[in-house]
């Protein structure tokens, strides 16, 4: 049996058509960039997510660098975040010309550990960023209380977590802005790139729209200096049509993620992700320990099981930031997490017999 780590023909079989009708409708008019699903697709998140204002833009790294710098991140500020995340979450500190001050994660939720913000925060400190990973909200009410304490903004990067809940506040809607991402690979995908940036806050959601032109106020008056980041209408289209699909897709997973949780959880080679009692996971990804980790990945794919490392080197380790200074043994319990974790298929259309099948195969390597 074959089991990819995500099966997009199974998640576009039955609604391809209506995407298709819907693309057709953005090619009648040629509004290409911006145009009417963008705006439509913006007022489905918003409500989707329980927030007053979405604006779109061209990927969820460019989301994070529209959310700093509609919250005045300028060069030689500091933003608190993990080593643990996809690399876009500090490289877009970077590219504001601020530097990312890293602090270690909690090693049972791999989200940022509270308890280690406090330190690292200097008189330079702007921002704290938080990432939502694998679909479940980081500690918001300790970054919050901290922030506030601090005077400090709050972006949360939700590229992985839409419709995730904290204490029944929806993931992105916490903080000053929170943002998403569309990769194909996201729980909400496109065809393509595409993100958006979510707040509570009328003025820089006015901001935010107008940083992705440029900081165009005018016809040709700028008031800021932003750049050309816009979410296309064909995106957008599809994503309309997907969005009708979210809640239930998200519900699969976390019914797949159960059943993981009942067949492996006698399994003491592994440890299985760990889900906060007031927080509802999307299963982005379902994300283990795993004992002989390498070997393990070797045999899951041998045996026809797709499964990928997020992440193999955390950030303060890369080639790029070794102008920070950072060195190994700084952040173990990140480092730790990036030696022993793994990601096994979650995706919502996973059958239980592929379940199944990923569940003995996980066993009989152990086993032998
Ligand atoms: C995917 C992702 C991003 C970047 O989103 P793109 O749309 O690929 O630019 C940022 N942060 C995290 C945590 C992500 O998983």
């Amino acid at each position: 049996m074959k089991v990819p780590i995500l099966d997009l023909n199974a998640q576009y079989k039955d609604i391809i058509d209506e995407i298709k009708h819907e693309i057709n409708k953005v090619m009648d008019k040629h509004q290409y960039i911006l145009g009417p699903q963008v705006k439509e697709l913006e007022e489905k998140i918003a409500e989707f997510c329980n927030c007053d204002f979405a604006i779109g833009c061209a990927s969820g790294s460019d989301a994070l660098v529209l959310a700093l710098m509609a919250v005045g991140v300028n060069e030689g500020d500091e933003v608190i975040t993990t080593p643990f995340t996809f690399f876009a979450t500090a490289g877009s500190v970077h590219r504001v010309g601020a530097k990312p001050v890293f602090v270690d994660i909690n090693p049972k939720t791999f989200n940022i550990d509270p308890e280690k913000i406090e330190k690292a925060i200097t008189p330079k400190t702007k921002a704290i960023m938080p990432v939502h990973l694998f679909g479940q909200a980081a500690d918001m009410d300790a970054i919050m209380a901290i922030a506030q304490k601090h005077n400090l903004k709050v972006i949360e990067d939700n590229a992985q977590g839409i419709g995730a809940l904290y204490k029944g506040k929806t993931a992105g809607t916490i903080g000053d802005i929170g943002t998403l991402s569309f990769f194909p690979s996201k729980n909400l995908g496109a065809m393509g790139d595409g993100g958006m940036c979510l707040t509570n806050d009328p003025e820089l959601a006015q901001k935010l729209m107008k940083l992705r032109v440029h900081g165009e106020v005018q016809k040709y008056y700028h008031k800021w200096v932003g750049f050309n980041s816009r979410l296309d209408s064909i995106q957008a289209a599809v994503l309309i049509v997907k969005l009708a699909h979210l809640q239930n897709w998200s519900t699969a997973r976390q019914k797949n993620a159960k059943y993981y949780f009942e067949q492996l959880s006698g399994l003491k080679q592994i440890v299985l992700p760990h889900i906060e009692k007031d927080c509802v996971s999307i299963f982005n990804q379902f994300s283990i320990l795993a004992e002989k980790r390498d070997e393990l990945m070797q045999y899951l794919l041998d045996n026809g099981i797709g499964c990928a490392i997020y992440y193999p080197k955390p950030l303060h380790l890369q080639e790029c930031f070794s102008y920070l200074n950072y060195k190994e043994g700084d952040f173990p319990v990140s480092e730790n997490t990036a030696n022993k974790v793994i990601s096994i298929p979650i995706f919502s259309e996973l059958t239980k017999e592929q379940q199944d099948y990923i569940i003995s195969t996980i066993k009989k390597f152990y086993s032998c």
